[in-house]
């Protein structure tokens, strides 16, 4: 019998993950066979999902098992299942071409990086299949599609540049992976190494698991267990499983419910996180089950968004086992499960913070900027994320974390509203002119260096009743007593007199001066008549063409002997009063992290220096 065989290159991408699959030496490659089994027991999953509405598939009666093979003279590990299988079409597009989009991301980090191949990432990005690689210089996978019109196929590669199709002899449903181990991976046809390996996380297929006649696992879905028969490493060892990782989560949180639903949930966070790494969006990693039976893989509509750093699984007797994926979205019951689970997750986050300060931190360095898209965009969950915001403030030292809540309980007894300033870093705030009255007053203001902050503190506009005001908002009056001016301070018309001869010389670059209320070491500030100088500084961004900045509120402080000399300079129309003044305005953009153009501001400082060294 002559059979057509077809060659097919792989796709560049997946030849570029092959080569580094293959030339690097990876100690933990023995995750390899985690992967595959994971590949049969979610082929298997499918294939019980389809055959919840539509009975008709082949081999129908077939259980769904896992059955794995050592031939320690033959030097193969044969791993087959009795899942899904592969069409023709499936095996050109699942196992020759990267369709994630995390795949592809994984390929250029690794390729960034130069040849420092960072393995440890197989598995995260879907690329499990091809770690087979790391063990066998062959690979030989024999499928048969469920579907009644399919037909029996082998698909065959080194691993190299190409693989092959060809029609296979008559087989049941399923697929069927022999792996020609390399040398170096002889012990794999071991049964002894295969049995150790599997044993860690065997228990967690939820398939039975043969080795070589003999069944290796009982099977149990782990989260639904009484929390006190679990151990920590069992638990360990599952979230190993179910998000291919390789380090231990983070926190876990186990809890079971009767009320309002039905519901078992195990949820894990894990210990990086990968879209702070600059590595494209996380996917949603928490799968939906009834009564232990797979409803959907890595649910996209279940939990809001912002949680998509989750892994894990929710079971709920409830969940109608024939739920599509299009009704998935807009069942009430899948927001009933959204809100008792996000609700319960909130509230471990918000006993961690307090239990566990430093772990929380942790979290907090690492997972903030989710919690920050919740407190932004989700109005159900706002409330509770907003208790877990935490931020330096003026009064905690660097690096030290308050919450809102934290802030509230410490404001002085006739302060009515919370301070925060935005800056890019503790020391430009700290050192610039905003915080000068607060500092005087003695009151705290929290410090936001990310732009989403001051995106949140806009949305909410308060917390507990008590209003959130930027320390740079240009019509802030401050909570205590109205500063008095001081006996040193410029006259009230000469300060009229030089705002007004400022306003003038400045022209359109700002839209007024003013006498500062508030200034105590610094000559002037500026306000951004946007609203906050943050707004602004986001504007410039947006608009790379603003270069100069765009209009602003000056306030000068009248009582600064620097201030008093540029009254003199004024009076006596000495033409550097002038120079002085602009400068004098250009420090204070500068001051507020707001980009002057440097180019005229050179020739100025030049003959400022040239007029002070006389
Ligand atoms: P992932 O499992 O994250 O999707 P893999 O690289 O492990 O990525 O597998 C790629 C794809 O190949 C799978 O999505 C699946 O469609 C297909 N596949 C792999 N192994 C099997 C199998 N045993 N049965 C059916 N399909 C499989
Ligand atoms: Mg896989």
């Amino acid at each position: 019998m002559s059979t057509v065989v077809e060659t097919k290159e792989f796709q560049t991408e997946i030849r570029q993950l092959l080569d580094i699959v293959i030339h690097s030496l990876y100690t933990e490659r023995e995750i390899f066979l985690r992967e595959l089994i994971s590949n049969a027991a979610d082929a298997m999953g499918k294939l019980h999902y389809i055959q919840l509405t539509s009975p008709d598939v082949k081999d129908k009666d077939l259980a769904l098992e896992i059955f794995i093979d050592t031939d320690d003279n033959a030097h193969t590990l044969t791993i087959s299942d009795t899942g899904i299988g592969m069409s023709k079409e499936e095996l050109v597009e699942n196992l020759g071409t990267i369709a994630h989009s995390g795949s592809k991301e994984f390929i250029k980090h690794l390729t960034a990086k130069g040849d420092q191949k960072d393995l440890n990432l197989i598995g995260q990005f879907g690329v499990g299949f091809y770690s087979a690689f790391m063990v066998a210089d062959k690979v030989t996978l024999h499928t048969r599609s469920y579907q009644q019109e399919g037909e029996s196929l082998v698909w065959e590669s080194d691993g190299v540049g190409s693989y092959t199709i060809s029609k296979g002899e008559d087989q049941a449903r399923g697929t069927k992976m022999v792996l020609h181990l390399k040398e170096d991976a002889y012990e794999f046809a071991k049964e002894e190494t295969v049995q150790r390996v599997i044993k860690q996380y065997s228990s967690f297929v939820p398939y039975p698991v043969t080795v070589n006649g003999t069944k290796v696992n009982t099977v149990d879905a782990l989260w639904t267990k009484n929390k006190n028969e679990i151990t920590g490493d069992e638990y360990n060892e599952f979230y190993k499983f179910i998000a291919n990782a390789h380090e231990e989560p983070l926190f876990r949180l186990h809890f079971s419910s009767d009320a309002p639903l039905n519901i078992n949930t195990l949820l894990f966070v894990p210990k990086d996180n990968f879209e702070q790494f600059g590595f494209g969006r996380t996917e949603p990693g928490v799968s939906l089950y009834c009564k232990k039976v797979l409803i959907q893989e890595k649910s996209q509509a279940v939990l809001p968004e912002w949680l998509r750093f989750l892994r894990g699984v929710m079971d709920s007797e409830e969940l109608p086992l024939n739920i599509s994926r299009e009704t998935m979205q807009d069942s009430a019951l899948v927001s009933k499960l959204n809100k008792v689970v996000t609700g319960r997750f909130l509230k471990f986050l918000e006993g961690q913070a307090t239990s566990e300060p430093e772990k929380y931190k942790e979290f907090w360095e690492k997972f903030n900027q989710f919690l920050k898209e919740g407190a932004a965009n989700d109005f159900t969950h706002r409330k509770e994320l907003l208790k877990l915001l935490q931020f330096e403030s003026s009064n905690s030292k660097a690096g030290e974390l308050i919450s809102l809540a934290d802030y509230v309980g410490r404001m002085k007894d006739d302060q009515t509203v919370i301070y925060y300033v935005n800056g890019p870093s503790r020391e430009v705030i700290e050192s610039g002119p905003y915080l000068e009255a607060f500092r005087d007053k003695g009151l705290e203001v929290i410090y936001t260096y990310a732009a989403i902050d001051d995106y949140i503190f806009g949305a909410i506009g308060e917390y507990e009743g008590k209003r959130l005001v930027s320390a740079d908002e240009a019509d802030l009056k401050l909570d205590n007593e109205e500063k008095v001016r001081s006996e040193q301070s410029l006259s009230e018309e000469d300060v009229q007199a030089l705002t007004s001869w400022l306003k003038e010389v400045l022209g359109s670059k700002v839209t007024e001066v003013r006498e500062s209320k508030r200034l105590v070491d610094s000559p002037a500030v500026v306000f951004s008549p946007y609203g906050t100088n943050s707004m602004q500084r986001m504007m410039q961004l947006m608009n790379k063409d603003m270069n100069n900045v765009g209009p602003s509120v000056l306030e000068i402080n009248a009582a600064h002997p620097m201030i008093k000399r540029m009254d003199i300079a004024r009076k006596n129309e000495d033409s550097f009063a002038k120079t002085a003044a602009e400068q004098l305005f250009e420090n204070a953009q500068i001051a507020a992290g707001l980009i002057a153009d440097p180019r005229g501001m050179v020739n100025r400082l030049n003959e400022i220096l040239e007029r002070a060294l006389g």
